[in-house]
């Protein structure tokens, strides 16, 4: 696994995903701990949470954090973080979202035997989790994401102009 940008609570995770998806790599906590804090001390990570409990830890050990609202709507948490952090929402597809491993490409013949014959034939830029041998591609997903990331920048501009 490749050291998180991000640590985010478990009802967070719809956040931490795309934030991967964008190319920031975010680790999902169960729950926040202490140690998890200490982990990010000295600027190795930045914390998403919608909790104040551990505020005071995170000035003490000067770790970066962001406080968000506890909402169901997740795609306004994600344009806080953007916003927050100046981070771009561009779908980089570079970091495994299963364990945040760094994709590598990979030509399809060499993962045939691990997709379907149909995205075999039509997917596009394979890549490989050489951590836990995930196999991803461009297919009918990707459409989806597409339109999923068009409702963020969308919300994103209601809520803060341009990004
Ligand atoms: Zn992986």
């Amino acid at each position: 696994m490749e050291e998180a940008r991000f640590l985010a609570e478990w009802h967070l995770q719809r956040v931490a995903r795309w934030l991967t998806l964008f190319g920031y790599p975010t680790e999902v906590v169960p729950k926040l701990t202490k140690g998890d804090i200490y982990r990010c001390a000295s600027g190795r990570c930045k914390i998403l949470t919608t909790s104040r409990r551990w505020e005071k830890t995170f000035k003490n050990l000067k770790v970066d954090y962001l406080i968000l609202p506890n909402t169901e709507d997740w795609i306004t948490q994600l344009c806080m973080v953007l916003r927050h952090f100046n981070l771009k929402p561009r779908l980089e597809l570079n970091y495994c979202p299963h364990c945040l491993g760094k994709l590598k490409p990979v030509s399809p013949e060499k993962v045939r035997d691990k997709v379907p014959y149909y995205s075999y034939k039509c997917g596009k830029n394979f890549t490989i989790c050489p951590d836990c041998g995930r196999v991803y591609w461009e297919g009918g997903h990707k459409r989806l994401m597409d339109k999923t990331l068009l409702r963020i920048r969308e919300r994103c501009k209601d809520l803060f102009g341009e990004l």
